[in-house]
């Protein structure tokens, strides 16, 4: 649709329609952080399984103290991992430790620090409550609970849970395995020496590292020159070894833009080369190649980055099995310390910015210089503000904001 700016939602939306969640597989809680749980997840077990104690400490019979100080004949030292065999009779106390199990009979635990230890007996010095310092078994999960719905993201706490209650592999969406292409004459490898005209090729460090950050996999297709025969035998290869692929550079409107005949060819009528009403990031490709969703990114290296935040990232989410409220990045309202300008061209524009978290407010900085060739900019920012078609945000006002990495402290 040349000379028609698409608007962004309609974009995302369409190139979301596109990409599916890849069938869920089997694998071992090692190999599942950061990925999407395909099932619910229930508990054969009570967690805690067994009363146990909260504190080094004496279990007590609370009828037993009922004023302090109180001197108890000390029967039993309970370590952890040992298991009781004897009831607490009245006037008896037991030495237990930390995860220990209570011995039948026993209905509290008074902490070593509320105690005098003697030879054989201890005095009491605190008054306990029934249930004191007593971790209760099924108090975190109950046997048959549901612990996790299927959609849950695999977080470190996640795993945890399941390797507490004996379950070490589980059905999740796959790692989904992006492949990134470089394409462009002017190109060299990022550690080469440049002639002049060359540049170093920036574009496939930081999309390798911005699927790697967001938890997918990344296969480095290489760099190719303006060549349809190396563009085409590249494309080919990476799409019979992967889920999806990212290509940068060739998708505006330059004369040796082979990447477009090549996935023109290849994309059996799907390729849509569009105009999108935001800045940076206009120009995007997006088409099935053998039913693999395909990204022709902007080759500016700051374009590149925008839209594989707001095209590529949900997509792969959405593959990887995330639900449609989870796709796109969180937005908050944060507030302008500067007057973010911009000019009105009828497009959405997504401003380079700072943000920090003081005074109980989000603190929105301008970053220096908001040229799409400016990457140094884009990565000493941790965020986008959004400035609608007008002519920007004075200072003091409210600025809709998306976080990309930490905030500012
Ligand atoms: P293109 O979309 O191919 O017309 O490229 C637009 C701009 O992005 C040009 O200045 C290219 O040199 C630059 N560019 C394209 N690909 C890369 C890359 N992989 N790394 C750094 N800059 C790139
Ligand atoms: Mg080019």
């Amino acid at each position: 649709m040349p000379g028609k700016l698409l608007p962004l939602d309609q974009v995302q939306q369409w190139i979301l329609k596109n990409c599916e969640a890849l069938d869920p597989v089997v694998k071992p809680l090692s190999q599942c952080l950061g990925l999407v749980c395909a099932q619910d997840l229930y508990s054969d077990e009570d967690i805690p399984s067994f009363d146990n104690s909260a504190m080094d400490g004496y279990a007590v019979r609370t009828s037993d103290i009922l004023t302090v100080p109180t001197k108890l004949e000390v029967v039993a030292t309970i370590a952890a991992g040992s298991y009781p065999d004897f009831v607490l009779q009245a006037n008896q106390a037991a030495r237990i430790m930390t995860g220990a199990p209570i011995p039948q009979g026993s209905d509290a635990v008074v902490q070593r620090e509320n105690t005098i230890e003697q030879d054989q007996s201890v005095i009491i010095e605190s008054l306990p409550k029934i249930g004191d310092n007593i971790r209760h078994i099924g108090e975190d999960i109950k046997k048959g609970q549901m612990v996790f719905p299927k959609g849950s993201v695999l977080s470190p706490g996640h795993l945890g849970v399941l390797a507490s209650i004996g379950i070490d592999q589980i059905k999740v969406f796959p790692r989904i395995r992006v492949g990134v292409l470089s394409s462009g004459d002017e190109l060299v490898e990022s550690g080469s020496f440049v002639n002049r005209g060359q540049i170093r090729d920036s574009n496939r460090k930081t999309l390798i590292g911005l699927l790697q950050q967001a938890s997918f996999e990344a296969i480095d297709l290489g760099l190719v020159k303006d060549n349809e025969d190396e563009i085409y035998t590249a494309i080919k290869s990476g799409i019979s070894r992967c889920d999806a692929l990212i290509t940068s550079g060739g998708v505006s409107v330059g004369d040796f833009d082979y990447i477009k005949t090549v996935l023109d060819k290849l994309a059996n009528g799907t390729m849509r080369w569009m105009q999108i009403a935001i800045k940076p990031a206009k120009p995007l490709a997006f088409g099935l190649v053998e039913n693999k969703p395909v990204f022709g990114l902007p080759g500016n290296p700051v374009s590149s980055m925008v839209s594989f935040e707001l095209f590529a990232r949900p997509s792969f989410r959405k593959m990887s099995g995330y639900d449609s409220n989870h796709l796109h990045r969180t937005k908050f309202i944060g507030i302008a310390q500067k007057d973010l300008n911009r000019k009105s061209d009828g497009k959405l524009h997504f401003m380079r910015v700072v943000v920090s978290y003081e005074d109980k407010i989000f603190k929105v900085h301008p970053s220096q210089g908001q040229s799409s060739h400016l990457l140094r900019s884009m990565a000493m920012s941790n965020a986008l503000a959004l400035l609608p078609d007008g002519k920007g945000i004075k200072q003091g006002q409210e600025v809709e904001v998306i976080l990309l990495s930490q905030l500012e402290a």
